[in-house]
């Protein structure tokens, strides 16, 4: 990190290093900045948000993909809900895109694409699951997330595959709310693809609100 950014991470209100494998559920007021630290570089973390008013209007992937024309997200992404309310903007970035259709490991995802000796690894889904719950936030109200930091090259053709990450030490997200949210974070434990190094890492929350 910089001099100028170590200097804005002890002015932060709200900080948190969330292992591999490991989550987090934050509440952001509007107008709140959350920044998501890549602490070790080609980490996963996998996000969803929500309204805090009404945890049914929800992050839609198809809905903020649709609406900005791009399939990648990066500074100025508007991440819209399933009702179109801007949930959040991104309003820092300095990975350059994120992935927001790949979606989050699940135990039968890891079956499907890796074998059945997997399917007792601890997935990103268990997580969601695990740190949505205080906030009533069960199986059906988990869509589709943003991956931040995660590398999936899309072809013409709409081919996609998980390739090794863009992100590097130190490299960060920051997300400004457009209206009081809820952040499910689950830092990707994934070992059976390059989206986090093969080697799944720390990422740090920074967040910035009174
Ligand atoms: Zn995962």
């Amino acid at each position: 990190m910089t001099l100028t950014e170590i200097a804005a991470v002890e002015t932060a209100t709200y900080d948190r290093t969330v292992q591999a494998g490991d989550g987090a559920l934050v509440r952001v007021p509007a107008g709140g900045r959350l920044r998501i630290v890549d602490l070790h570089g080609n980490q996963a973390a996998d996000t969803l948000l929500f309204d805090a008013a009404d945890v049914r209007n929800k992050y839609s992937a198809f809905d903020t993909i649709r609406e900005q024309g791009a399939v990648f997200l990066t500074t100025g992404s508007r991440l819209l809900s399933t009702r179109l309310d801007e949930l959040a903007v991104i309003t820092d970035d300095t990975v350059g895109r994120h992935d927001t259709i790949g979606g989050a490991c699940a135990q039968e995802s890891n079956v499907i694409r890796y074998g059945e000796h997997t399917r007792h690894q601890h997935a990103c889904r268990q997580t969601f699951l695990a740190y949505g719950a205080a906030a009533g936030i069960g199986p059906r109200e988990l869509g589709h997330n943003i991956n931040f930091f995660m590398n999936v090259p899309v072809s013409p053709d709409g081919d996609l595959h998980f390739d090794d990450g863009l992100s590097a030490p130190g490299k960060h997200v920051e997300l400004t709310a457009a209206r009081e949210i809820l952040v499910l974070v689950s830092n990707c434990p994934q070992l059976n693809n390059p989206c986090n190094g093969w080697d799944p890492t720390p990422v740090r929350l920074l967040g910035w609100w009174s």
